[in-house]
């Protein structure tokens, strides 16, 4: 009976043994004539396959393993093979690379944007994509290269294994997930009692009246906004002195999904193969005018996504771009984490304490209702992306510019091909750890005020109907952080490999007159 408690080679081992004690080898012939024992008891081959847990061709197999290597476990005949329908490497990688290409280059949502992939590197492709879609855009575009190809299910499995973080949207999947979750359990599911329905019913009322809600609050804030700075010659194209401007402006501020220069619709095939230069998009959005400044940030000064290059950027927004204004409410996208959120709540209250602020609100929309202009304008981007050949920043930038014929997307370059920056990241985070402290739960709150007439104190509010609790950050209220610009953080730049890989595998992607700009040879 312990049998089937043993690892398929301790089983082996134990009917060698069996067998070996009773099985004359020294006598030479092909065919043995077998005795079986059990427990020193003669038994039939029938109840000794029994009592061992085994079939008879197992037992063949053992028996000629036992022959042949005497008392010594098998290993498999094909470990060290490789079988003969294995792919090369290559092909797989290839396969790999195009579903990353083509995810970078159609998703639509941004990360973090969408409650239910808790992965911040979720992409989301548009419901209209299946993955046969994208599968036959692979096989086109591998036949048209001579490449081997991968078959369907291949695909699939290693889409599935190594880039699990790339899906497709369901047609429903825009609605966010307590909203899919209560539409669910009232709808489909008939195990539920009516009185749970009916609280289930009650909860998603809640649900989206309090999304409802904090929308209409930022709406009005920008129709508000709008009326503020009618007749103003604020435009965003130039920069005015901090609080030369009595009056409350609205702006709103995102990532984008990167972009991939060159880019050629003419030409889309060969490209998904390779890794070409990415451009990240950060954009800053006063719905007021309406204009968005887009921060377009290339690989070779890219510092990442954190607390620093945010805060810097919009450090850069309002010293020569933003109006000017006394009172700023701003709303961004809640996708960076607790860290990230405290850190850039110390930089807005440094703001106040440095007297380039009288007053800032910072708020999130609710998770999952949080489209908002920055997306409407991205959306234009990615048109105006789509329709030409984007072969340099400078060709991304006229992509930006002209996206819209009123002007509303302006580029802003942070720094150029060779890797000189233009738009410096600071080290906010070391610079206003020493004065400032962290919220406690943090997360749970969607709204926060700084005044001057309270310096270093933030009202926290969970939701626009709930009570503001107050928390003074300053580690302590009479030592105030210094009004400097803390220490530049240098971009790490391209690394060798990336600019051999570069100038080996994207030059020829390049249009003439470009290739130096973005592959030039290492
Ligand atoms: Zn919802």
């Amino acid at each position: 009976m312990q049998c089937i408690e043993l690892s398929s080679t301790e089983l082996d081992l134990v009917v060698l043994g069996a067998l070996n004690s009773f099985m004359n080898l020294s006598s030479g012939k092909k065919r043995h004539r077998m005795c079986y024992f059990f427990r020193s008891v003669q038994v039939c081959k029938k109840t000794f396959l029994f009592v061992y847990g085994i079939g008879k061709y197992r037992l063949e197999n053992l028996k000629a393993h036992l022959k042949r290597h005497g008392i010594a476990p098998r290993t498999h005949g094909n470990t060290a093979r490789l079988p003969k329908n294995a792919l090369a490497h290559e092909t797989l990688n290839r396969a790999v690379t195009f579903v990353k290409n083509f995810a970078s280059e159609q998703a639509v949502a941004l990360p973090g944007r969408v409650p239910n992939f808790k992965n911040l590197k979720v992409q989301l492709l548009p419901s209209c994509e299946s993955k046969a879609s994208v599968w036959r855009r692979y096989i086109k575009a591998s036949e048209e290269n001579n490449l081997n190809a991968v078959s369907y299910t291949k695909f699939v499995a290693l889409w599935n294994t190594l880039t699990p973080y790339i899906v497709i949207m369901t047609p429903a999947s825009d609605l966010c997930s307590l909203c899919q979750l209560n539409n669910a359990k009232i709808t489909k599911n008939v195990n539920v009692t009516e009185q749970e329905k009916l609280s289930c019913l009650r909860d998603q009322e809640t649900h989206l009246h309090e999304a409802k809600t904090e929308r209409e609050f930022m709406k009005t804030n920008i129709v508000a906004c709008k009326e503020v700075l009618q007749g103003s010659d604020i435009d965003l194209l130039t920069g005015r002195p901090s609080c030369s401007f009595k009056g409350t402006v609205h702006y709103s501020y995102d990532y984008a999904q990167q972009v991939h220069i060159p880019s050629n619709p003419q030409q889309p095939g060969p490209i998904y193969f390779k890794t070409p230069r990415k451009c990240g998009l950060f954009g800053i959005c006063c719905e007021g005018i309406p204009r968005q400044v887009n921060y377009l940030i290339d690989e070779a000064v890219a510092t990442g996504k954190g607390a620093n290059s945010t805060i810097s950027y919009v450090h850069h927004f309002f010293s020569t771009h933003g109006a000017g204004e006394t009172d700023v409410q701003i709303n961004a996208d809640n996708c960076g984490g607790q860290n990230k959120n405290n850190f850039v709540i110390w930089y807005y209250c440094w703001r106040v304490l440095c007297a380039l602020h009288d007053s800032v609100l910072y708020s999130f929309l609710i998770a999952g209702h949080t489209k908002f202009s920055p997306d409407w304008c991205f959306g234009l981007i990615k048109q105006s992306f789509r329709r030409r050949y984007v072969s340099s920043l400078f060709d991304l930038m006229e992509a930006v510019d002209q996206s819209t014929i009123t002007g509303v997307n302006i580029s802003e370059l942070c720094g150029l091909h060779d890797g000189t920056v233009k738009v410096p990241v600071y080290d906010w985070v070391t610079f206003l750890g020493p004065y400032f402290k962290k919220i406690p739960g943090i997360s749970k709150f969607h709204h926060f005020r700084l005044t001057k007439e309270h310096p270093g104190v933030v009202f926290c509010r969970k939701l626009l109907s709930s009570e503001e609790i107050e928390f003074q950050i300053l580690k302590d209220p009479n030592v105030r952080p210094p009004i400097q610009l803390p220490q530049q953080i240098l971009p790490l730049g391209l690394d060798n490999d990336r600019k051999r890989y570069l100038f080996r595998e994207i030059w020829e992607f390049c249009r003439p007159g470009t290739e130096d700009l973005v592959a030039p040879a290492p």
